[in-house]
């Protein structure tokens, strides 16, 4: 349907911004009901379906549904059930001796009708995190999934309008053309979660409405592995990291660097640790996904053609198969520096393995790359980390794991440059929607009023 201004989502804008103060002034027990109601329908009346959904979309087995969805969503709305009281309060804070007779305070106040995109790699997390957040702080918002996960896509739009009415929160599902649509109004913020590239869409778009952004992309994020590290723990934690999701994580390692006189027993690691995890064949293991839509798979395959056509080494039989977008967790090294693997972001099941002879030199090549969304250190040595800590950028660090940090609702979680702008999680996502409303409230006469013109005896006024 074409509404007047020519854009299909015009009239569900107005009549979400006809409602933004009434949600906006919203008290803090009317948000935890909104809360409590998508709580129990993401942890009660639709937990079943949300994992049939995710089993058609991403093949995603049943633990990692519970563990990285429905256990992160409810996590998110509890954190944020704990802390709202607090985060809704006015934050007093001091008032100048030149302001005498004034108090100074921070209002937070929703930003208004908010735009949420998300991706399709955990499509209920990704949608539902960042509502939680706009929820809390009294927004209005409409929300458009990624149309790679349509059976996770229509499941949420049966879940929103079940919720919510659409004058507070409404889903649209559609492919580019709908966020073309969507982003041509003028939203007070855009929430975006997806690769750079359309980030920079997103952005171009808000500048038109002036709207603030979080922008949540992608990008690779390194794992380094040093010769002190117990390697047969660091190994264990990157596999699961890495091949979780098939690999299809924004926060996975997406490559190794490590100490090259560890290199061989570090991979021999990986190999049994992908031996315990995935069995012999891990075509048939139930803990391992697949790729989400056959462009990917092909894009992944065409990964794995540039590296053996530059002779690295590939370490497994490298397996797949085009009609169930299956591809086995690969281990690839020896690789030369163009080669696509370390040139753009994977996400998907393929480990590069680069190795450095010196800490400096290690560092240096992680700072060759675009700002990552997390890097990942493994290592006993204190002064190293704190070296790789302090000589380096990233969104997010875990020391011995990765992953983990995002799981932590008490920390922001955010990229930096070309992985992100403005972070989310619990009381970063809640600030991310609201305005911080300076207030200077003066209840009688203010002593600035003695410069108040005529300028005429200035210094007679001031020494009275
Ligand atoms: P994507 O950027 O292709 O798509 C994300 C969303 O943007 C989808 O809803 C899609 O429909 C929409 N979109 C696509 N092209 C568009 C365009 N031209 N104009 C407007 N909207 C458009 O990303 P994806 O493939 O869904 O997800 C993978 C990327 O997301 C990776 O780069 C990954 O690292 C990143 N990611 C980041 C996070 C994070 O929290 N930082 C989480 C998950 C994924």
């Amino acid at each position: 349907m074409i509404e007047k201004t020519g854009n299909p989502y015009y009239n569900l804008f107005q009549k979400q911004k006809s409602n933004q103060f009434n949600v906006a002034n919203s008290a803090y027990n009317q948000r935890i009901t909104k809360l409590n109601a998508l709580q129990r329908a993401i942890e009660v009346t639709f937990r079943d379906e949300i994992k049939e959904a995710l089993k058609k979309d991403l093949a995603k087995p049943e633990l990692e549904s519970e563990m990285t969805e429905i256990y992160q969503i409810v996590g998110e709305i509890k954190h944020a059930k704990t802390y709202l009281h607090q985060w809704m309060r006015n934050k007093k804070v001091r008032t100048p001796l030149s302001m005498l007779g004034s108090k100074s305070y921070i209002k937070y106040e929703a930003k208004g009708v908010c735009l949420i995109i998300s991706p399709w790699n955990f499509p209920f997390n990704l949608t539902f995190g960042p509502l939680v957040s706009a929820i809390a702080a009294g927004n209005t918002a409409i929300v458009k999934p990624s149309e790679m996960t349509p059976h996770s896509s229509a499941l949420m739009k049966k879940i929103v309008t079940t919720v919510f009415h659409e004058d507070e929160v409404a889903l649209v599902e559609g492919e580019v053309q709908t966020s073309t649509d969507l982003l041509k109004l003028p939203f007070n913020h855009i929430f975006f979660t997806g690769s750079p590239m359309v980030g920079k869409i997103i952005m171009k778009a808000a500048a038109e409405h002036l709207a603030s952004v979080t922008l949540e992309l992608g990008g690779k994020s390194p794992t380094l592995v040093d010769k002190t590290a117990n390697l047969k723990t660091a190994a264990k934690k990157i596999m699961w990291g890495k091949f979780m999701n098939c690999g299809q994580i924004c926060v996975s390692p997406d490559y190794a660097i490590v100490d090259e006189q560890i290199k061989d027993k570090f991979i021999n690691e990986c190999k049994a640790w992908l031996k315990t995890f995935y069995g012999d064949n891990v075509e048939t293991s139930d803990s391992y996904g697949r790729i989400v839509t056959p462009k990917h798979y092909k894009r992944l395959m065409a990964h794995l053609e540039d590296a053996k056509s530059n002779s690295a080494t590939i370490y497994s039989s490298s397996e797949a198969d085009e009609a169930s977008k299956y591809i086995s967790p690969t281990l690839v090294s020896d690789l030369k520096e163009d080669a696509t693997l370390l040139q753009d972001e994977i996400f998907g099941p393929i480990l590069p393995i680069v190795t450095y002879k010196t800490l400096e030199e290690a560092i240096a090549y992680i700072n060759d790359k675009e700002r990552p969304l997390a890097l990942y250190a493994y290592s006993k040595s204190k002064k190293n980390i704190r070296a790789i800590l302090n000589n380096t950028r990233a969104g997010g660090t875990c020391i011995n794991n990765n992953v983990i940090h995002y799981a932590n609702h008490n920390l922001p979680f955010g990229g930096i440059n070309n992985s992100g702008i403005g972070k989310s999680h619990g009381y970063y996502g809640f600030k991310a929607f609201s305005n911080e409303r300076a207030v200077v409230e003066q209840q009688t006469y203010g002593i600035a009023e003695l410069l108040f013109p005529p300028y005429t005896n200035y210094k007679e006024k001031l020494a009275r």
